[in-house]
């Protein structure tokens, strides 16, 4: 029960969060990192370690789970930028899809059978119905929502041929940060809605581009489902119980239920910086959906986890402190390749 966990992905934005949490329980934790995209600084309890090197290293990953027996793997190592899986779909593939197989074969060696994936709702593509339930059909339309698909089709294989339990937790929009603004959202290139229309609101960008605005939503602008990042940390820690308590495979959603257009964000974030958002309003981003909204019931039902945040201003104020409260700049800048 106290076996320690493998975090992958650990100093990333939604892993940073999770770990906190997981620590905070408890629970004795290993981050494996490779810092491209994440933050050391982001791993802020002492206790937890943090291994930088790269989920693919078999011989890296099979030495850790010698040294301490993993009860259970999550795993959030991937890339995802949408955009870039288009132009670079290799990168994403490699990363993504081959790079957690080495994981997988260190799980089998060493008999670890419990693993929490961080998957998405890309995987659903283009939905046929809303809301967007787990038995929606999954026709991811890029690379990047190909490639975390692939691996869920992984984990259930391995689970038929070795028992491998697995929670593919496909997320919704991630936003807000801790609520002490001590660890946050830092992405470079920072391309999501929320950090982009507060850098607008502060002269960071010179503007907002709102992309499309002849959506059939009722304000012509997209429609999501933002969830709070520590809501996602929480789903993290039920799915682990879940499967440690010997519970089946799961897949679920992980959203509030609530969608919010791009000019509700915009209103939303006017009134919480008592900034005016400058905006441009552009053309249609490519393989933007008009509406992705969960239901996420079946996550209430299997693992008695929902969103304790529903209100997008619980979402973008801590967002808001982060960056331009005192914790600004915690973070060092750095240039990933
Ligand atoms: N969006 C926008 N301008 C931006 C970034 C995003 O209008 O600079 C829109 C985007 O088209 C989508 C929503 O905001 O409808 C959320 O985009 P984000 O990139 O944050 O997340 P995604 O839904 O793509 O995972």
């Amino acid at each position: 029960m106290n076996a320690p966990i493998l975090v992958t992905g650990g100093a990333g934005y939604i892993g940073s969060h999770t770990v906190r949490l997981l620590a905070a329980q408890g629970r004795p934790i290993v981050v494996l990192d490779n810092l491209v995209y994440g933050h050391a600084q982001a791993i802020i309890d002492p206790q937890v370690e943090l291994v930088v090197g790269d989920v693919g290293d078999s011989g890296l990953v099979r030495s850790l789970f010698a040294q301490h027996r993993f009860g259970a793997v999550v795993h959030f190592a991937a890339y995802a930028y949408v955009g870039e899986s288009v132009t670079n779909p290799l990168k994403y593939y490699r990363n993504n899809t081959a790079e957690p197989l080495e994981l997988l074969l260190a799980m089998q060696e060493f008999g670890c059978q419990v693993f929490v994936f961080s998957s998405t709702c890309a995987t659903y593509g283009v939905p046929d119905t809303l809301p967007i339930t787990e038995s929606n059909s999954q026709c991811p339309i890029s690379p990047y929502g190909r490639s975390k698909l692939m691996l869920e089709w992984v984990l259930a294989d391995c689970g038929h041929a070795w028992g491998l339990r697995s929670a593919c937790l496909r997320y919704f929009n991630a936003s807000g940060c801790s609520a002490d603004g001590l660890i946050g959202e830092d992405h470079d290139p920072e391309t999501h809605l929320i950090p982009r229309v507060l850098m607008a609101a502060t002269g960071a960008i010179d503007h907002l581009e709102v992309f499309g605005t002849d959506y059939p939503t009722p304000d012509g602008t997209c429609i999501r489902d933002y969830i709070h990042v520590e809501d996602l940390a929480d789903a993290h820690a039920r799915a682990l119980d879940h499967l440690a308590a010997g519970g089946a495979s799961v897949s679920c959603n992980l959203g509030t239920g609530v969608g919010v257009s791009v000019k509700e964000i915009i209103s939303a974030a006017e009134a919480i910086t008592g900034q005016p958002v400058p905006v441009h309003y552009g053309p249609r981003r490519a393989g933007d959906p008009a509406m992705l909204v969960a239901d996420p019931a079946l996550a209430m039902r299997l693992l008695g986890w929902q969103a304790v945040r529903k209100d997008i201003r619980e979402m973008i104020h801590p967002a808001w402190l982060w960056m331009h409260g005192p914790a600004h700049g915690r973070y060092p800048k750095k240039n990933p390749q």
